[in-house]
C-alpha cells in the first residue's frame, strides 16, 4: 500500500521542504489554500486522528511545535490556523495525519 507522504517523509517524491528531523517534516502543500499553506506531517505512518492513541502524546506536542515553527519560519506574524482535517465530512482527502498551517491572509470564520 502506498502512501504520498510516507513517500515524501521518504524523499521518494520531491516537495518544498521547509524542515524535518528524525519524527516530523514540514513542506508546502501542492495546491495552497492561502499565501501561505505547510503541511506537518509525523514521518511515521498515522492514517488519521482516530488512529492516534495516548501513546502519541509526545509526538502529538511535536506536531503541534512543528506548526508553530513553520509559522515562524514563514513569517505568520499577524496570526495563523492550524487544521486537521479527518474522515470524509472532514475534508480529508490524504490518509496520512498531518496538519495545515494556513495564513499571510485574514482566514474566514466559520470555514466551509
Ligand atoms: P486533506 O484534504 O487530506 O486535509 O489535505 C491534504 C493536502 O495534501 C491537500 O491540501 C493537498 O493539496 C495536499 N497534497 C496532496 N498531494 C500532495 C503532494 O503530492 N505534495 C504536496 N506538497 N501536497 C499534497
Ligand atoms: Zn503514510
Amino acid at each position: 500500500m502506498s502512501c504520498i507522504f510516507c513517500e515524501i517523509a521518504a524523499g521518494r517524491i520531491p516537495a518544498r521542504k521547509l524542515f524535518e528531523d528524525d519524527q516530523v517534516m514540514a513542506f508546502h502543500d501542492v495546491s495552497p489554500q492561502a499565501p501561505t499553506h505547510v503541511l506537518v506531517i509525523p514521518k511515521a505512518h498515522i492514517p488519521d486522528l482516530d488512529a492516534v492513541t495516548a501513546g502519541h502524546g509526545t509526538l502529538l506536542g511535536e506536531l503541534l511545535l512543528a506548526a508553530r515553527k513553520a509559522a515562524a519560519q514563514t513569517g505568520l506574524y499577524g496570526g495563523y490556523r492550524v487544521v486537521v482535517n479527518r474522515g470524509a465530512d472532514g475534508g480529508q482527502s490524504v490518509g496520512h495525519l498531518h496538519l495545515h498551517v494556513l495564513g499571510g491572509r485574514p482566514l474566514a470564520w466559520p470555514p466551509g
